[in-house]
């Protein structure tokens, strides 16, 4: 769909500047992924400790949960041959079951077992009635028509058999993971060490945190965005801090960062200005995968290889760290740990409310809100303007639009893709 500007007085800008020379975001994918060396170390961790940690091996059950066929309900557990037809009838009550104290006698015709939920059925037994449906009188469980043979008993092995593979190598462990591995009797998984990760910020105009600031200076954002997004991932995380804009003291950090991690990532410097150094030192002492890709805001991004390290040398502007270092940088570090399954990041379809200016060649992700409407309905609306130095829009937002390659201006009222920053687990 297409709609000159002049009809959008109030369209949000993506301030468009058109080049064929940029790379597809689908290639630079590829091309981040055949780079990918995963971690081979792995260690030994108490369940405890696992969440989120992506596993090693594939874990088999050691064993039926549950263990035993069990009550679902509490009730009067009888043999289901017994139950009535036609009209309610008397069960003698020869016992009781409880959770984890179970009652081992046999269980003959007319008899009933009161029974707890999660307690062994007894022998002879295989269906359970819910105390609701029955009326006691004196010693006897008068038990009412209109019931089914098995009802209300779970199944020994009814969540995992015992030999069935229960946990996958390249799992990243979720709070139900540990769980299910406790529910077995594991007490520790194998796990991949921890990607290691180091970062800097380069810019002569940057100041640290506690430094003041003269004219023409900023405090540095970038390293502390970066240091959230990366604990989110539970990596090991090294910051270097500031490094001027010279070649000899990016190079020398580069370096030095190299050397001892699995991922290095910069930000600021890899344009084409006179104090961008980073592209042309990655050349120098690494390889380049790609340096320029046709996304917006984070067309600017370096990335390649500097010895055993992958490197990423983001934009210097704080949303286009934000954009390139989750659709590019966390799928690599999930790669790198050798998650298998990368859950693919959810796309919603909201209505936007408001028209966004777009010309095909890029993708483009906006800031912007997403909600429901007094009907129910999906609406997503942009957090305003769309500059990449505006790290507010990052805070105002809990979503992307992303407009792919091959979209252009919309009107309002359009459905779009939405990429929500937030899941329930
Ligand atoms: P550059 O790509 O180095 O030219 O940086 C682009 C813009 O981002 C400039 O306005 C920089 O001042 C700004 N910038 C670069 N690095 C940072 C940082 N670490 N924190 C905040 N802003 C930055
Ligand atoms: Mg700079």
């Amino acid at each position: 769909m297409s709609t000159s500007r002049s009809d959008m007085p109030n369209a949000v800008d993506a301030c468009y500047s058109g080049d064929p020379a940029l790379l597809a975001a689908a290639e630079a994918c590829r091309r981040i992924d055949a780079m990918v060396a995963p971690i081979a170390d792995t260690e030994s961790v108490s369940i405890k400790q696992a969440l989120g940690r992506v596993l090693a091996i594939d874990v088999e059950a050691p064993m039926d949960v549950p263990g035993h066929t069990n009550s679902a309900v509490d009730g009067y557990a009888i043999n289901g041959a017994d139950l009535p037809h036609a009209e309610s009838k008397r069960f003698s009550v020869i016992g009781t079951a409880m959770a984890g104290a179970p009652f081992s006698s046999p269980v003959g015709r007319d008899q009933c077992v009161r029974i707890m939920t999660g307690a062994a059925m007894p022998p002879g037994t295989d269906t359970v009635v819910m105390q609701e449906n029955v009326t006691l009188e004196a010693a006897d469980a008068r038990i009412t028509t209109g019931h089914n043979v098995g009802q209300n008993v779970r199944m020994a092995g009814e969540d995992l058999k015992r030999g069935a593979r229960m946990l996958r190598a390249g799992r990243r462990l979720m709070p139900s993971d540990l769980g299910l591995l406790a529910s077995v009797g594991i007490e520790r998984a194998s796990v991949i060490r921890r990607p290691r990760v180091s970062f800097f910020s380069t810019g002569d105009e940057l100041r640290s945190l506690g430094e003041p600031i003269a004219d023409g200076q900023i405090y540095d954002s970038n390293r502390y965005t970066l240091h959230g997004m990366l604990e989110r991932l539970g990596v090991t995380i090294t910051d270097l801090g500031v490094v001027a804009d010279r070649r000899d003291a990016v190079r020398d950090a580069l370096t030095h960062a190299a050397r001892s991690c699995d991922l290095v990532i910069t930000s600021g410097g890899v344009s084409t200005g006179d104090a961008d150094h980073v592209k042309q030192v990655l050349s120098e002492i690494g390889q380049i995968g790609f340096w320029r890709i046709a996304i917006r805001p984070g067309r600017p991004l370096a990335f390649g290889r500097i010895h055993d390290a992958l490197f990423f040398g983001l934009p210097g502007n704080p949303v286009a760290v934000m954009v390139t270092f989750y659709q590019f940088v966390q799928p690599a570090l999930r790669a790198i740990e050798g998650e298998t399954n990368p859950a693919p990041t959810p796309l919603l379809e909201a209505r936007c409310v408001q028209a966004l200016r777009k010309k095909a060649g890029r993708i483009e992700y906006y800031r912007a809100i997403v909600y429901r409407n007094e009907h129910g309905a999906l609406e997503v609306c942009p957090t305003g303007k769309t500059g990449s130095g505006l790290l507010h829009t990052m805070s105002d937002a809990n979503c992307f639009i992303v407009l792919n390659e091959d979209s252009e201006s919309i009107p309002a009222g359009v459905t779009v893709p939405v990429q929500p920053f937030y899941g329930l687990v």
